[in-house]
C-alpha cells in the first residue's frame, strides 16, 4: 500500500517536472513571456474610473504615445502590452476582455505585428479598433489606383518580405507621422465637441515628428558612411536604416537593405541556425563590422553565439555596452520613455558605438 502510494507520488512529481521544464523551454525558445509574467502589469485602477474622458486602450507603448500627443487632456490611455513583455506574440490575459469592453476606443499597430492568436482574433472582431499600419496601408493602396505616386511619392513606404508586411513602421519617424490621420479622425468622431482640439494637436504633433526626423538623419549622417552598418537581434531596424542610415544613391537604386543584418525574422524567436550564423559572420565580414546591437527586450543569445563563432574564427566582435529599444520604449523617467526620445537614444547609441 505504502509503496504503491511512493509509486505515484513519484509519477506526480514526474509529471509535475515535465511540465515545469515544457514552461521553461517555450519560454526560452519562443522569446515569448510566461503567463505569470504578463500578469505583473500597471494598475489600471485609475483608468476604470469614469471622469468624463475618451477612454482608450493602446496594444503598445508606442501606439499610446502617438495617440497621447493627439488627444492631450480630453482622454486617458492605457497600455496594453508594457515592459519587455513582446508585442509580437502576446496573448490576452485575466483582465484584459474588460479592458476592450471598457474602451471607447482602440488603437493598434496592425500590419501583423500583433499576432498571437487571442490578441488577433479580438482586434478583428473590434469594430471600434484603428490599425495604424493598415491605415497607412490603405493610404498606399489608394494612392497607386489613383496614379498618385507617380506625381507626389516616389514609391509605396511600406516594406514586405516573403510577401509579409514589415510591422516596425514606428522606426521611421516620418512614416509613423502618416498614421496621425487615423487617430485624429477616430477621436474626432467619437468626440466631435474636441474635434477641432484634435486636429491642431495632429498638425502639432506631425511637425514634431518630422522635425525629430531630421535631427536624428543628421545624428546619423555624423558617422562615416563606411561604418554606417548595423547588425541587431530581429528584424525591427528596416525601416530605421531606410530612414537614416541609408545615403541618397543606395535609395534611388534600393540597395539600402545592405546596411542591416538580423540573424532573427520579423518577430523575435530567439533561435539561430548554423546558415543564419554563417549569413551574419560574412556580413560583418565584408562590412568590417566590430559592434551587434541587442535590443531591450529580446533575449541576447542569438547574438552571443555569433560572436562565439567569430571569435573561434579570431575575429573580436563585442555587444554593445548598451541594448537598443525596438519593440518595447524605455522605463517611466529614462531618454528613451517616448517615441521620439527612443528613436533619438537608438541613434545616438548606434553612433556612439560606430564613430
Ligand atoms: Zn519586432
Amino acid at each position: 500500500m505504502l509503496s504503491k502510494f511512493i509509486r505515484l507520488l513519484a509519477q506526480f512529481a514526474l509529471i509535475l517536472l515535465i511540465c515545469l521544464f515544457t514552461v521553461a523551454y517555450w519560454t526560452a525558445t519562443t522569446g515569448c513571456q510566461s503567463p505569470g509574467a504578463q500578469q505583473r502589469q500597471q494598475t489600471s485602477l485609475h483608468w476604470f474610473t469614469n471622469n468624463g474622458k475618451v477612454k482608450a486602450l493602446a496594444t503598445t507603448a508606442m501606439v499610446a504615445d502617438l495617440v497621447n500627443a493627439i488627444g492631450g487632456d480630453y482622454i486617458d490611455t492605457f497600455t496594453l502590452i508594457t515592459g519587455e513583455l513582446d508585442p509580437h506574440c502576446y496573448q490576452l490575459v485575466k483582465g484584459d476582455d474588460e479592458k476592450f469592453s471598457y474602451a471607447h476606443l482602440l488603437f493598434y499597430n496592425g500590419l501583423g505585428l500583433e499576432h498571437g492568436p487571442s490578441l488577433m482574433t479580438r482586434l478583428r472582431a473590434d469594430a471600434k479598433a484603428v490599425g495604424l499600419g493598415n491605415y497607412i496601408l490603405s493610404q498606399e493602396k489608394q494612392a497607386a489606383t489613383s496614379g498618385k505616386y507617380s506625381t507626389e511619392r516616389k514609391e509605396p513606404k511600406l516594406l514586405f518580405y516573403h510577401g509579409q508586411p514589415d510591422p516596425h513602421i514606428w522606426m521611421d519617424l516620418s512614416l509613423w507621422s502618416e498614421a496621425i490621420p487615423a487617430i485624429a479622425a477616430a477621436l474626432g468622431s467619437y468626440d466631435p465637441e474636441h474635434a477641432t482640439y484634435y486636429k491642431q494637436r495632429a498638425e502639432q504633433t506631425r511637425d514634431e515628428l518630422l522635425a525629430a526626423h531630421k535631427q536624428v538623419q543628421a545624428i546619423l549622417a555624423a558617422v562615416p558612411a563606411a561604418r554606417r552598418y548595423l547588425i541587431t537581434s530581429h528584424d525591427a531596424f528596416n525601416y530605421f536604416t531606410r530612414a537614416y542610415l541609408a545615403s541618397e544613391e543606395e535609395l534611388a537604386s534600393n540597395s539600402w537593405q545592405e546596411r542591416f543584418h538580423a540573424p532573427e525574422g520579423l518577430a523575435p524567436d530567439s533561435q539561430i541556425s548554423t546558415a543564419q550564423i554563417r549569413l551574419t559572420l560574412d556580413f560583418l565580414k565584408k562590412h568590417s563590422i566590430q559592434t551587434l546591437f541587442s535590443e531591450s527586450n529580446v533575449n541576447k543569445d542569438s547574438l552571443r553565439k555569433v560572436i562565439d563563432v567569430a571569435s573561434q574564427q579570431g575575429l573580436a566582435i563585442s555587444l554593445a555596452t548598451k541594448p537598443l529599444y525596438s519593440d518595447s520604449m524605455g522605463t517611466k523617467g529614462t531618454e528613451a520613455a517616448t517615441l521620439i526620445g527612443m528613436i533619438q537614444y537608438n541613434a545616438k547609441t548606434i553612433a556612439q558605438h560606430l564613430q
